[in-house]
């Protein structure tokens, strides 16, 4: 195939402990995952079906590496999340195979302009320029599910420069990995790839020039991110 100019570079992501890195396909993301969290975006917690926005694949930023602080935003959020990255694809997957199209877990950061994205929820407009902006999804290494086995639950903590602003355990997901991968098949077909990010907890808040975020999962380890300044 000859192309009109160079294609981009394959987005992707580390994998922990390898030389190989993972391509990325897409980045979905659900929405208000965890109740606390809903209830401080001034919503309900209930279990109406979950919802679900996007980020472009070169979207995609490792740890360790500084964001400068985005264009066109004065509330530049932290959102801590479970990462669930598909290895097999399918489409229709039943709640009870769901596990089995996993190739493994991360940490990720769903960076976030909030007040771009509220003007648009006020508005009835897409989110995407609150959520999909360059380098809004900081996303660590992969840990194969063959070494780590699968997260139902373990503490999920966020600080910025040393303080805690996020402080949960994914067991209070209110859509669960399996039920997730489930829904999400059943409207579009998943391919290895695909990279869940699974919502944040309560606490989310702003990040500034200089900030250093950490985000910890049990079992997966930490990330660090720190701020620039502004583009
Ligand atoms: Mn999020």
């Amino acid at each position: 195939m000859n192309y009109v100019f160079e294609p981009a570079p394959q987005a992707s992501i580390e994998v922990f402990g390898a030389d190989e890195r993972l391509p990325v396909r897409r980045i979905l993301c659900v929405g208000r995952n965890y109740a606390a969290h809903a209830r401080e975006m001034g919503k309900d917690p209930d279990r109406d079906p979950p919802f679900f926005f996007t980020k472009p694949a070169d979207a995609v930023v490792d740890a360790g590496v500084t964001i400068p602080y985005p264009p066109e935003t004065e509330n530049f959020h932290f959102e801590a999340e479970l990462i669930t990255v598909i290895g097999k694809g399918g489409r229709n997957i039943a709640e009870a195979d769901s596990l089995d199209h996993v190739w493994g877990y991360a940490i990720g950061n769903d960076l976030t302009r909030r007040d771009l994205q509220l003007v648009a929820r006020e508005q009835g407009r897409p989110w995407d320029w609150g959520k999909s902006f360059d380098r809004s999804a900081v996303i660590g290494p992969v840990h194969p599910v063959d070494k780590v086995g699968h997260l139902a639950s373990g503490s999920i903590k966020l600080t910025v420069n040393g303080v805690v602003k996020q402080d949960a355990d994914i067991a209070e997901l209110i859509w669960s990995v399996p039920e997730v991968i489930s829904i999400i098949s059943h409207s579009i077909e998943l391919r290895p790839g695909d990279v869940i990010m699974t919502g944040t907890p309560a606490g989310v808040g702003p990040l500034v020039d200089g900030d250093t975020c950490v985000i910890s999962i049990e079992g997966l380890g930490e990330i660090e991110t720190k701020i620039g300044a502004k583009l």
